[in-house]
């Protein structure tokens, strides 16, 4: 079967493997659809081979990290203990499995998962390995795309979860630092969530947007104006209820912390890679009274259920984010237009 598999950093190759044998709780997805995520480019770019090895033990093989980590796909094979999965139903998995019987799992964080749970890899390949399905995996209702049903697996619930962990209620102000995939989904999180004004920043117009088609009510592009003034200036100058940080920067975070109101939940779900240290600005009326969340992709299978359920019964279309459609064997392009973000591009779908 074809992988997408990263060789060195910065470098990925197409791979003839063996389809992998589903073990114990285990089971095996034919692929239909894959995508990549800002997580694989720091994975790629960034983090060392072994440093994962470290960081994320399990996932890194002999011949080299197989890509993805978000994929939708039909059972192909099924391991021993597997229960409520067969071959040929329709199924997601989230991009951070779980044990379901540690500590962490039994508190309901099944993404901080200490008791095997890893980061899904592969799905960027005919074939992909899903370990704890039991816990990690759901099947997909008919009548939900393929490319509605993978965005649960990991920025859907990321983008929401910075909604939700921050307890946003009915009418809550909110900002959203950076509204790509994952800042769009907290974007249109916010707006499921009932919540008031919701404003997006970014600098790419493409992305702004976007944004007000998931439901931004003002977008501010920080290239040509100053986020935070404009953000004080929108709320009287009271700040706002809930600041998302969804990029990963100092700037950002910092920009997300100056904005909030006091007693105000800054929530940050960006994925700040090899950057070791965020710093928080003491100087703002909010800091004494601040509340910060952060959120690593709310996992398991009652997550991808409830999320399914939204995408099912709600108006939610998170569609747009599809921007282009490339095959397995391209995947190295792919990539390649991903991490330049030309070409307005968010999301790529990758079939096989
Ligand atoms: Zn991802
Ligand atoms: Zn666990």
């Amino acid at each position: 079967m074809l992988v997408c598999v990263k060789t060195e950093n910065g470098k990925l190759e197409m791979m003839d493997l063996p389809i992998p044998e589903p073990g114990p709780g285990q089971i095996v997805v034919k692929m239909t659809l894959s995508t990549i995520c800002g997580t694989d480019m720091h994975f790629l770019d960034e983090i060392p081979n072994e440093a994962l090895a470290i960081g994320y033990p399990g996932i890194v093989q002999a011949e080299g990290l197989p890509m993805g980590h978000e994929g939708v796909g039909v059972v192909h094979t099924v391991g021993e203990g597997v229960i409520g999965f067969e071959p040929g139903d329709r199924v997601i998995a989230s991009c951070l499995t779980s044990c379901g019987r540690c500590t962490e799992c039994l508190h309901g964080d099944y993404s901080v998962c200490t008791g095997g749970g890893t980061m899904l890899t592969g799905c960027q390949a005919e074939y992909y390995l899903v370990p704890d399905a039991n816990i990690s995996a759901a099947k997909v209702p008919d009548g939900i795309t393929d490319e509605q049903a993978i965005l649960p697996t990991d920025i859907m619930s990321t983008g929401f979860g910075a909604i939700d962990r921050a307890n946003a209620g009915f009418g809550d102000t909110v900002a959203v630092f950076a509204q790509g995939p994952v800042g769009l989904c907290a974007t249109a999180g916010a707006a499921a969530r009932g919540c008031g004004l919701i404003i997006g920043v970014d600098t790419i117009p493409e992305r702004l947007e976007m944004a007000k088609r998931f439901g931004a009510d003002v977008v501010i592009n920080a290239a040509e104006s100053n986020p935070v003034a404009e953000i004080m200036a929108l709320t009287n100058n009271a700040g706002v209820d809930i600041a998302v940080e969804a990029v990963g920067t100092q700037a950002t975070f910092e920009a997300a912390n100056l904005v909030l109101r006091r007693g105000g939940t800054l929530s940050s779900v960006g994925v700040y890679g090899m950057n070791p240290t965020v710093t928080m600005p003491t100087m703002s009326m909010s800091f004494l009274h601040r509340r910060v969340v952060s959120t690593l992709c709310p996992s398991g299978r009652d997550r991808l259920e409830h999320l399914l359920a939204v995408l099912q019964h709600r108006q939610v279309d998170l569609g747009p984010l599809f921007t282009h459609h490339m095959k397995l064997a391209d995947a190295p392009q792919a990539y390649d237009l991903f991490r330049d973000k030309t070409e307005g591009v968010l999301k790529i779908a990758i079939t096989p």
